[in-house]
């Protein structure tokens, strides 16, 4: 008896749900509903169009870290289709990965082309029934079945499936849910992760285009901090120390309207005392040099120079130094006080933190806890990680868990 299973939204998730379940099972018909007019839009652009498609990683519970929501629905999920899982399905396809210094995995084309012509070519050959510019509007069940509500243009229709996986990334506004609400499923309220922080009255600004390779940003009211590059930008701060950051602090960073005082370390190796005592005895040994000119300590020397003078430096030697300003240098370059007022969306990458509570949905299969053959796939769950491939990763495993699980309970 062929049954019908109806996947809702043809991102990364649901087209690896739908391409995975229709080869692995013969009397299911596929059909995928898309909203907009194009399939996998995010993988085009994502990762600046190289598209970062994993994260090279052997070790689950190293990986679930990654995840400041759902990790431990990821370590549970992981287990049976993980990043080198994602790496063979690919190779497998033809398409070899490259991996950077930094972990992310990428084609080794450089361009998502590869990984989106890879995953329409396996669409078209399993005869998935792809239809685009139709938005799901409500779901429900009808007995045995699912009644799904469609619109195309001004068309409305109503589709009928045994099985229905939700697929449909995440949403910025809490009333963009409604109709998974009717489903009985509970939403956490979704807030956006991954951005970059605006300091507008900080004049640091001016130093637009500079970084610090290795530097600490941290919340001690939160007690919460990132070491790693950053960027100073004409807005305020990026980088991945600080993009980092913001992914951990997406909840907390909402509450308080993205308003508070980040303090930055330049030079991480150092603590303020131990600075202080750095510098104590530069002066002893380099007592004739000026104090700005050349960056002593392995900062840019523009930033070296603007802490120097935002410290009180004018143009004296190490040695002529009042220990006041010497001190202030030694607190501004180890605790540079950054008020922050608004985000700015990290361009490269940006997800949603909320979604289906996963409380409500089996790791194993992304099966509803809550009704029986219905199931939810990336983004749209409450899971998103860190950059670096982790929500990539969570797409494909959720996507292929769910088609496994419908296959399995088609074979009758
Ligand atoms: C600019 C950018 C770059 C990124 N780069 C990376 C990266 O390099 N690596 C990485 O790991 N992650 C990256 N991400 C995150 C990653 O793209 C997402 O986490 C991932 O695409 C989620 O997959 P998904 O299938 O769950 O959702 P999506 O890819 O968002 O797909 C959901 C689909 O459902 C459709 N849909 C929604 N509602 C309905 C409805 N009611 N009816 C029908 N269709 C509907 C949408 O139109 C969409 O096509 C990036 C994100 C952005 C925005």
């Amino acid at each position: 008896m062929e049954r019908t299973a109806v996947v809702i939204g043809g991102g990364a998730s649901g087209i690896f749900c739908a391409i995975n379940l229709a080869r692995e099972s013969e009397n299911v018909r596929v059909i995928v509903l898309e909203k907009s007019a194009r399939l996998l839009a995010k993988v085009s652009i994502s990762g600046g169009g190289r598209c970062n498609v994993t994260h090279d990683c052997s070790d689950i519970r190293d990986m679930a870290e990654a995840y400041p929501r759902g990790k431990h629905f990821v370590r549970k999920a992981f287990h049976t289709f993980f990043s080198p899982d994602t790496v063979d399905w690919f190779a497998s396809r033809g398409v070899k990965l490259k991996t950077e210094k930094d972990g992310r995995m990428f084609p080794v084309t450089d361009s998502s082309a590869t990984i989106i012509n890879c995953l329409l070519r396996e669409a078209d050959q399993f005869k998935v029934d792809i239809r685009i510019q139709t938005a799901v509007t409500g779901l429900r069940r009808r007995d045995e079945k699912w009644e799904i509500d469609t619109e195309r243009g001004h068309v409305k229709e109503k589709v009928e499936a045994d099985f229905v996986c939700v697929a449909t990334g995440g949403y910025p506004k809490a009333t963009q849910y409604d109709w998974l609400r009717e489903t009985g499923h509970s939403i956490v309220p979704p807030v956006p992760s991954l951005f970059t922080f605006n300091a507008p009255d900080d004049p640091i600004t001016k130093l637009m285009g500079i970084s610090a390779e290795k530097a600490e940003i941290r919340i001690p009211a939160w007690k919460i901090r990132e070491t790693g590059p950053v960027l100073i930008t004409h807005w305020g701060v990026s980088g991945p120390a600080v993009i980092r950051l913001s992914a951990w602090l997406a909840r907390d960073m909402h509450a308080c309207d993205y308003t508070t005082t980040v303090w930055i370390n330049w030079l991480p190796s150092y603590t303020e005392q131990s600075f202080r005592e750095t510098l104590h005895g530069y002066r002893n040994t380099h007592g004739s040099e000026s104090v700005i000119g050349k960056s002593p300590f392995g900062l840019a020397n523009r930033l070296w120079e603007y802490l120097a003078k935002k410290a009180g430096v004018e143009q004296e030697t190490w040695a002529r130094l009042p220990a006041a300003v010497q001190n202030k240098l030694a607190s501004l370059v180890t605790a540079y006080p950054l008020v922050i007022k608004g985000k700015t969306t990290f361009k490269e990458e940006f997800v949603t933190a909320g979604g289906i509570s996963t409380s409500e949905v089996n790791p194993d299969t992304m099966e509803s806890r809550l009704q029986p053959r219905l199931y939810f796939t990336g983004e749209v769950l409450d899971v998103d990680g860190i950059t670096g491939g982790y929500n990539f990763q969570h797409a494909w495993t959720s996507g292929m868990k769910a088609a496994r699980h419908i296959s399995l309970n088609t074979v009758s």
